[in-house]
């Protein structure tokens, strides 16, 4: 076990930092050994070309050490992302462990997570998540046609079997899992049947959904279109938030909402209170005030991304030069975490909203969305509103009512579950002909109307 000097804290910043943040490691860079056609991360190898990406023990102790050190809240959470985590190898995650053994203070309480595509999971890697109490994010997008669209491997061959494989060892050993779905062209037009699959076929009790948004310049486009990963004599970008167009793995604006809604109009007549699914869980809060996600609270920058070598960035989706905060061997990561450019990041996603935005009826839920998604034009011909925007709006708008419910049964105490017995009072009253309310044009009886098991 090594020991090493850490970069000092100043008091000026000890007494005006923020508590706690949610630090995201990247501890073999954005090495995959997955080609997910849609993964844009794959690119940012490039940014490291002479690095074999892969984090040194000197910087995984740093890294502890400094998170530890940082927090001022009871419980920390160590956030394990990629590229893909377990191509470290567990020894290095056993390492991480001790290292967090050594270094927490009395009464620090440890949250794992750890996201993975799951391929290489097997007996002793599920002991060990479930021995510390790992909650594991498992990448599906759905039953095998939908996963293999675009979740390939690097012979091209989709790899659903693969990842059900590694889902056996989760299950097998009784390893909190949660899936992380992403919306892409593929799924899009499938909300309930990728909802139905994880609830009934994997068991899923907690569930993500990512809309995929590309981005890409006229001229980059066609290349973007052949997706992110190096190819023998090809020409690779490196992904940039850049450009007002989007690939066509992207999910549509709009039909982004439309996804939400059908999940929604399935989750709430059957699994309030059961299924966990993170947006429908953070929209309640915010009727509380709480922002539990930043994409939908007034402000970013608590979120940082750490790369294999020490280097912090304002945000994973921001692994670029210009969004490089410092490095943490020569600089503490609470220092970087409460810089001006870090806290100027994080405004801006308030400062820089449009007055569509402003104007709109739902802002306090929605809050503008990921300043990633901010390159189309507004209403009003305003540049950097959020493409995504049409699909946030619908599905805001559409969960008010049934949401307003739940917040007033949860002030009075009451189980937010019981928003189904409403919505079932409500279905009564609805003839099976008329049409469907999520909206889809058919008829109810064909649509949310048709029992589970159809
Ligand atoms: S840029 Fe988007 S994902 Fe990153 S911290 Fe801000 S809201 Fe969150
Ligand atoms: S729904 Fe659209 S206009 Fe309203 S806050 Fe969200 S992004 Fe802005």
């Amino acid at each position: 076990m090594t020991t090493q000097m850490t970069p000092a804290i100043s008091p000026a910043v000890r007494a005006t930092a923020p508590p706690r943040f949610h630090l995201l490691v990247k501890p073999s860079g954005s090495t995959c050994n997955l080609d997910c056609t849609y993964c844009f991360f794959l690119s940012k190898e490039a940014l490291y070309p002479n690095s074999k990406s892969r984090m040194a023990e000197a910087t995984l102790e740093a890294y502890i050490r400094q998170l530890l050190e940082a927090h001022r809240t009871p419980t920390v959470m160590v956030a394990w992302q990629g590229g893909e985590p377990t191509l470290m190898g567990l020894d290095f995650f056993k390492q991480s462990v001790e290292f967090v053994n050594q270094y927490r203070r009395p009464g620090q309480e440890i949250e794992y997570s750890f996201q993975t595509n799951g391929v290489l999971l097997d007996d002793d890697w599920c002991a060990f998540l479930k021995e510390h109490n790992f909650l594991v994010g498992l990448s599906v997008d759905g039953p095998q046609p939908i996963h293999d669209t675009y979740r390939l491997n690097k012979g091209g061959q989709g790899t659903f079997k693969q990842v059900m494989r590694g889902w056996e060892f989760l299950r097998k050993h009784g390893v909190d899992f949660n899936i992380l779905c992403t919306v892409n062209a593929a799924n899009q037009h499938h909300g309930r049947q990728v909802y139905r699959f994880f609830r009934d076929e994997l068991g899923a009790e907690w569930m993500q959904f990512i809309p995929i948004v590309e981005r890409a310049t006229a001229e980059t486009l066609p290349i973007a279109n052949l997706g992110w990963s190096e190819r023998p004599g090809g020409h690779r970008l490196l992904y940039t938030q850049e450009g007002s167009l989007v690939t066509e793995r992207s999910v549509g604006g709009e039909q982004y909402g439309r996804f939400l809604v059908d999940i929604y109009e399935e989750w709430i007549r059957r699994d309030v209170g059961k299924v966990y699914v993170q947006l429908f869980d953070v929209t309640l809060h915010a009727y509380f005030g709480e922002h539990l996600l930043c994409i939908h609270a007034p402000t970013c920058g608590y979120g940082p991304a750490l790369e294999h070598n020490g280097d912090l960035y304002t945000c994973d989706h921001f692994v670029e030069p210009r969004f490089k905060l410092g490095n943490i061997h020569e600089t503490h990561m609470l220092e970087l975490v409460a810089s001006p450019p870090m806290r100027r990041f994080g405004d801006n996603k308030r400062d820089l909203l449009t007055q569509q935005c402003r104007d709109c009826d739902v802002r306090q839920l929605c809050h503008g969305g990921c300043p990633k998604d901010r390159f189309i034009l507004s209403r009003d011909g305003e540049p950097g509103h959020n493409y995504l925007c049409a699909g946030l709006y619908l599905f805001f708008n559409h969960v008010r009512p049934t949401m307003n419910i739940m917040a007033q049964l949860v002030r009075r105490n009451e189980p937010a579950a019981r928003v189904m017995e409403w919505v079932k009072a409500e279905d009564a009253k609805r003839g099976r002909n008329d049409p469907c309310p999520c909206g889809s044009g058919r008829k109810f009886k064909s649509c949310h109307g048709r029992p589970a098991s159809d």
